[in-house]
């Protein structure tokens, strides 16, 4: 170790007034006493995104950030979803940071991983995922799902690392090209492992949430999965190709069987076949249409290269900027 690096922790909170005390305490004693054995540099910081929380998340941020020097926050205009969080958390802290490592805010990741991840860091490593090794915390429900997802995901081609979230550490030169894709439906744990670099896993047991409830609703978790498959994957398009091919082969297939059957002379039938193909296909159609529209879809936001996030208020750059003056 020739000289210590300073570590940035990225922690997107979105009302998490219940949990943000906790978090603070169990971060800051895993910072400080990475700071005090002299493995990071006593500029490492904590970052939270607050992401238009509205209730006394950001208040929380202040104060800490009056107590300890190392606590600093962005306050996002509003509600902006926890992977614009991470990605502008990431953002402004790349510039003072020699590595990031984000984490939840819920305290469901091991934070004791931390330190793990950041001797990974020093072997050189530039992507450090965490993986958790049990699903027993997480629902019948969460835990069938997400295995499904995972496994789906890899059907389509979409290299991703499972059971990884977004507990990760990435050095520098990861999260500067991390920011070059431009991307509006952003997807971290698909994009990471397209960066490259040398990297490696460091196993954690999921907890509980410590306080609160998930900010994750099931409608949010459909969206962030479709979002995750349409945006890496043009399989579903493909795949429509082959139902369509399918279908030809199937009228065909109809249309020789009426005309044996007119030549048979067995015309009074018929109203079946036509009614059940009238809504066969009239469904097939919504579907194709409406996977293609998904795609339409995200080409229409894509182009329009709006800013992913606002900020309103942000601490971090001064501090770094304070502690400069004050050196
Ligand atoms: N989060 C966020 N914006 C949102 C939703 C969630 O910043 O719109 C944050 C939240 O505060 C937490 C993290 O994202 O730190 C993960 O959310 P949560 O723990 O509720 O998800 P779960 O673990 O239930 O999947
Ligand atoms: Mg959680």
């Amino acid at each position: 170790m020739d000289k210590e690096r300073i570590l940035t922790i990225v922690v997107p909170c979105y009302n998490e007034e219940e949990v943000l005390p906790e978090t603070t305490k169990e971060l800051g004693e895993i910072l400080t006493s990475l700071i005090n054995d002299g493995t990071v540099d006593r500029e490492s910081k904590i970052l939270f995104v607050d992401d238009g929380s509205r209730d006394k998340t950001w208040e929380l941020i202040t104060k800490f950030g009056h107590e300890k020097s190392y606590v600093t926050g962005i306050k996002f205009s509003r509600n902006y979803g926890h992977q614009n969080a991470l990605l502008a958390g990431m953002e402004i802290a790349v510039k003072y940071s020699d590595m990031i490592i984000t984490i939840d805010a819920d305290l469901q990741d091991d934070v004791n991983a931390i330190s793990k991840m950041v001797a990974e860091y020093y072997k050189g490593k530039d992507v450090v995922y965490g993986v958790r090794n049990s699903r027993e915390t997480d629902t019948v429900f969460k835990r069938r799902t997400a295995l499904a997802f995972y496994g789906l995901m890899k059907k389509l081609g979409v290299d991703m690392v499972p059971d990884s979230a977004d507990y990760r550490l990435l050095s520098k030169r990861a999260v500067e090209n991390l920011l070059r894709f431009t991307e509006q439906n952003l997807f971290l744990r698909g994009m990471v492992p397209l960066i490259g670099f040398s990297h490696s896993k460091v196993y954690y047991a999921r907890k509980e949430r410590f306080a609160g409830e998930s900010k994750y609703p099931l409608k949010k978790m459909i969206k962030f999965a479709l979002d995750g498959i349409t945006s890496f994957s043009v399989v579903p398009i493909k795949m429509i190709m082959g139902l369509g091919m399918v279908i030809v082969l199937v009228g065909v297939a109809m249309f020789i069987y009426t005309i044996v059957q007119k030549i048979m002379g067995n015309v009074i039938s018929g109203w079946t076949s036509l009614m059940t193909s009238i809504w066969v296909l009239g469904g097939v159609q919504l579907i194709c249409i409406s996977v293609i529209g998904e795609y339409i879809g995200k080409i229409f936001t894509e182009v329009k290269h709006r800013p992913r996030y606002t900020i309103e208020t942000e601490t971090y750059s001064d501090k770094f900027n304070k502690s400069k003056i004050n050196s």
